[in-house]
């Protein structure tokens, strides 16, 4: 499947557009690492045209009333509803998710994202403080104005919808930047944003490099706050840029995501979970463990059946109903892990798992699902994160053990605990130094609930209500009911 036949364009100040240069990338199938479409290769004078938009835009969208800003986010979701199939195969074919995720996870999931947030984003308030009883003291959340928006390839649209609606919903005017190699589902959005009647210069979409258009962006004066998924070496060098203009960076940056398997867990649930988490989607999961201490009660039943299992899963065209695993996002991502995989096995790592490609699926990046013994702790395939197919699992003796080598990693998103004592494993996670921990899960994130994690892996949380933070600030108003203003100099002066 390819979409050459058609035109994909950028949005700004209400147009469909290409850009400014006339430029244009090709995106590039994965799964054969053909040519599929086409699409803008902004620059600079794009980002100038979008700010410009989206600023003479913020104070009449501010100015809208909340019911009627809920209402086109609504119009929005309703429209990805509609173009439901088309959106499903063109993410897969845009980035290589197979068809049985992007049609059970990414679109729903979007249109839950853009649903949740136009409801649950009318409740939000202020406060009140009884600071001085002659006064009415209160906070109001206001806008932060215009909001660039910067986001990944491994869930296109879920993570601009995730970004997008909460900074529409409270009133900011957005700027996004798609990843250049999976950027046509947003361009769709960009096709709904007119179609659903948002005002011109509310939503900008543009493509290009992020080392060209995402810095633009991260350095326009007219741009309030970048709100920013990615890796960390790339969030570390937009909050560098960002603190010339004092500018805040919200930031979803990588983990080196563990999971802890004490001796009492249940085997058939830990296994499940553990090969569905660390290989849904390739491995290409902020949230999938890479890393797994495994008590030693439970070590060797534990890796026979993981390794069993993660074999029995279907690696293939991504497009086929049946395939669980389809290919990386695109052919560095796998020259990448083949490298990363190469390295491992000469440091003296075990490799428990690692097939050959099938001959029918060379031409495309696929990397089949790798499991390593690893050594020692502090080795690349425990600290590094790989963004692939790809683990460690490691023995362990107790449950301070697993603490301490979760710990000494610089990131710090997410892990699971595995095990039948709830008391324990609330013990464990209390210590952990992760945004999420969860009991006997992995990989659970909804829209209810907060995601982002502390360390090197951004501070940031998106989704469930705390997500309005990061698109508002707090306006302190003092309204005085006395009919002077109390001073030190009272009667001195006047
Ligand atoms: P990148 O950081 O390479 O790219 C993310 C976005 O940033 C893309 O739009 C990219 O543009 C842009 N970008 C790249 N360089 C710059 C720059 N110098 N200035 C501004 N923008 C820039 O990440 P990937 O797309 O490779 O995604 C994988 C990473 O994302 C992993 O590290 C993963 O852990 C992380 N991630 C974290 C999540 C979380 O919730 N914590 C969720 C999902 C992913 P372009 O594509 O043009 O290069």
């Amino acid at each position: 499947m390819d979409y050459l036949g058609y035109e994909f364009k950028n949005l700004v100040d209400g147009r469909l557009c290409g850009a400014v240069r006339g430029g244009v990338m090709d995106i590039i199938n994965p799964a054969d690492n053909k040519v599929i479409a086409k699409v803008p290769r902004c620059t600079t004078e794009d980002v100038d045209l979008a700010a410009a938009a989206a600023k003479k835009a913020r104070q009449a969208w501010k100015d809208t009333y909340i019911g009627d800003r809920a209402d086109l986010l609504m119009k929005l979701a309703d429209i990805i509803r509609k173009n439901f199939d088309e959106l499903a195969d063109m993410e897969t074919a845009q980035y290589g998710g197979p068809l049985s995720k992007t049609r059970n996870f990414d679109i729903p999931a979007a249109i839950g994202e853009i649903e949740f947030m136009a409801g649950i984003g009318r409740s939000v308030t202020g406060t009140t403080i009884s600071a001085d009883p002659a006064a009415r003291v209160m906070t109001f959340r206001e806008p932060l104005g215009v909001v660039g928006l910067i986001t990944p390839w491994n869930f296109p649209l879920v993570t601009a919808v995730s970004k997008l609606a909460p900074a529409l919903i409270t009133g900011n005017t957005c700027i996004l930047k798609p990843p250049s190699c999976a950027p046509l589902t947003v361009l769709k959005l960009a096709e709904y944003a007119v179609e659903a009647g948002f005002p011109e210069g509310v939503i900008n979409i543009i493509t290009g490099p992020g080392s060209e258009v995402g810095e633009a962006l991260v350095n326009h004066p007219d741009v309030n706050k970048i709100s920013f998924t990615g890796d960390s070496h790339v969030g570390k060098r937009i909050m560098k840029l960002a603190s010339a203009y004092v500018k805040p960076v919200a930031s979803e940056l990588g983990g080196k995501n563990a999971m802890i398997v004490l001796s009492d867990a249940e085997i058939d649930s830990v296994v499940e979970a553990a090969v569905y988490s660390a290989f849904f989607n390739s491995g290409q999961n902020c949230g999938s463990p890479s890393r797994f201490f495994v008590q030693a009660g439970i070590y060797e039943e534990f890796v026979d059946r993981f390794v069993a299992a993660a074999r029995k899963i279907v690696v293939g065209n991504p497009m086929d109903p049946e395939t669980m695993m389809g290919p990386l996002a695109y052919m560095g991502c796998k020259d990448t892990t083949e490298r990363f995989i190469e390295q491992a096995k000469k440091s003296g790592s075990r490799l428990l798992l690692g097939e050959p490609v099938a001959p029918e699926l060379c031409a495309g990046a696929y990397v089949m699902p790798t499991i390593f013994e690893a050594y020692d702790a502090t080795q690349d395939l425990m600290q590094e994160e790989i963004f692939a197919p790809v683990v460690g699992i490691m023995k362990i003796d107790t449950p301070d053990d697993a603490v301490r080598l979760v710990n000494d990693c610089r990131y710090g998103l997410c892990a699971s605990v595995w095990s039948r004592d709830f008391r324990l494993a609330l013990k464990i996670i209390d210590r952990l130094e992760v945004g999420t921990a969860w009991v006997n899960q992995h990989l659970k994130i909804v829209p209810e609930t907060p995601w982002g994690g502390c360390k090197e892996s951004g501070w940031t949380k998106e989704n469930s209500v705390l997500v309005f933070d990061e698109y508002t600030f707090h306006k302190h108003i003092w309204l005085n009911l006395d009919e002077h203003p109390h001073t030190f100099w009272e009667g001195k002066i006047t």
